[in-house]
């Protein structure tokens, strides 16, 4: 195989969009993946491509911290375990619950917004990827009149960044969607997301990239990324196989940590496993995209189905599929929907969110290693933010800068 100027790390939705807006740039790129293009976080979330969303850590999140190390039935459940790793992304997490930093990380993350939306129209119409997307935005909704207070909170907030939110009555709800039940007192209404099938998107995405002449494997492990006088030279597969490229993009979402490890670099993350579980249409079935304030339960009409997606466990790095969590889903889904409790079940999955501490994902060239560029940390929001990462990848490496001011999310920040 002839070298390519840039290997990317990583066939989700976040290397995916590296490789794609690198071979607009005329760059020959090869993209590897461990399985296949339909595996991973980024086929089996929730679809909901949340524009400007508010990071995780955030004012008032640790106050539920407490009642999380209690109750596995939580929304967010941490596994109590030894690990001084864990304990530090905690405490970190912690820090950037207080106003400052969260002011700062939502400037950010809806400034990205903005130009994550960009991308997905130029994907969308210039490539025929579609994945069923379609310009529904996503309703947040509430049960009791408190969490529609926070709710209505948070949305002013998002305004406040130059979005889009309708404050709606459960009445105004149920006007345009007959599914919702009666007990659902209002919600939020994100009028410029975008709701898609995520698995389809990234299945046509790849089969885009292989058009576009990207180069693709599948099936190939990478064990570790090669350096010269600390500069990236390549990448040795599990097959003891020696890749040689100019850049190695670094996109294997909560496997990057220890990738990263092979050539003395940090990037702490934690995994956050989520579940979903595909549903026989529930009648009505639900028309827009939706999430179940309380419950933590994205709901999202897809392919004639509806797919219930949610909840965040910090039990490590695993595929353990723990049916009490599970079944969660459903059972939340059902105080907001009519119908749900008939549905039949039709597949279940999990997958690992990719998380910072600091809400942030991790974006940018290595200042400790040359020509190694690391696009992940995304945690809930991978595949809204997956394509704008691209193009600020694209940018580092062909033009030496990115076309915005992306320096909080620089891998360095975990360089002593
Ligand atoms: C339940 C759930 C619901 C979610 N809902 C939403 C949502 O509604 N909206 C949203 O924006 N985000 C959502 N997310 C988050 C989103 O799915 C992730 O942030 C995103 O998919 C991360 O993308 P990624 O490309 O970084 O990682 P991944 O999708 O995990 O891809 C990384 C890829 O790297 C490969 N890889 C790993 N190690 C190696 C190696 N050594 N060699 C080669 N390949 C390797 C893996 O096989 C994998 O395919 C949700 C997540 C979950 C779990």
């Amino acid at each position: 195989m002839s070298r390519v100027d840039t290997i990317v790390i990583g066939g989700g939705i976040v290397g995916l969009s590296c490789a794609y807006f690198l071979s607009l740039r005329g760059q020959k790129v090869l993209l590897i993946e461990r399985d296949t293009f339909d595996t991973g976080a980024s086929v089996g979330n929730a679809g909901l491509v949340a524009f400007g969303h508010a990071p995780m850590p955030r004012p008032g999140a640790i106050r539920q911290s407490f009642k999380m190390f209690l109750d596995p039935l939580n929304p967010l459940y941490v596994k109590p375990r030894l690990d001084l790793s864990m304990l530090r992304w905690f405490l970190d997490f912690k820090k950037a619950c207080d106003p400052e930093p969260f002011a700062r990380s939502m400037k950010i993350l809806s400034e990205l917004g903005f130009e994550a939306k960009q991308c997905f129209e130029q994907i969308v119409s210039n490539e025929m990827v579609n994945g069923e997307y379609r310009k529904t935005g996503w309703i947040d909704l509430c049960l009791s009149e408190e969490r529609l207070e926070q709710a209505f909170e948070e949305a002013d907030l998002v305004s406040s960044h130059g979005y889009k939110v309708d404050k709606l009555t459960g009445d105004e709800i149920r006007a345009n969607d007959p599914s919702i039940l009666d007990e659902i007192v209002g919600g939020t209404h994100y009028t410029q997301s975008v709701i898609l099938d995520p698995g389809r998107f990234t299945t046509e995405f790849a089969a885009c990239l292989r058009d576009r002449g990207v180069r693709t494997r599948t099936q190939i492990d990478i064990k570790k990324i090669l350096t010269k006088d600390g500069k990236v030279v390549g990448v040795r597969t599990a097959g003891a196989e020696t890749l040689e490229a100019d850049n190695v993009v670094l996109a294997a979402g909560i496997w990057s940590t220890k990738l990263a490890q092979t050539v003395g670099l940090n990037l702490p993350m934690q995994a956050g496993k989520g579940y979903h579980v595909n549903l026989s249409a529930p009648n009505p079935l639900p028309r827009f995209g939706y999430v179940c304030a309380e419950a933590f339960v994205a709901a999202t009409p897809m392919n004639g189905n509806l797919r219930l997606a949610g909840t965040i466990e910090f039990s490590g790095i695993n595929d353990t599929m723990n049916t009490r969590r599970l079944n969660m889903l459903q059972a939340g889904a059902r105080k907001y929907f009519k119908g749900i409790g008939t549905c039949q079940s039709l597949s279940t999955w999990n997958g690992l969110r990719p998380c910072t501490a600091d809400g942030l994902p991790i974006v940018g060239e290595s200042s400790q290693v040359q020509g190694l560029f690391v696009a992940t940390g995304h945690a809930m929001m991978g595949f809204t933010l997956g394509p704008v990462t691209g193009k600020l990848i694209s940018e580092c490496i062909v033009d030496g800068k990115p076309s915005m001011d992306i320096s909080a999310l620089s891998p360095d920040r975990y360089t002593p």
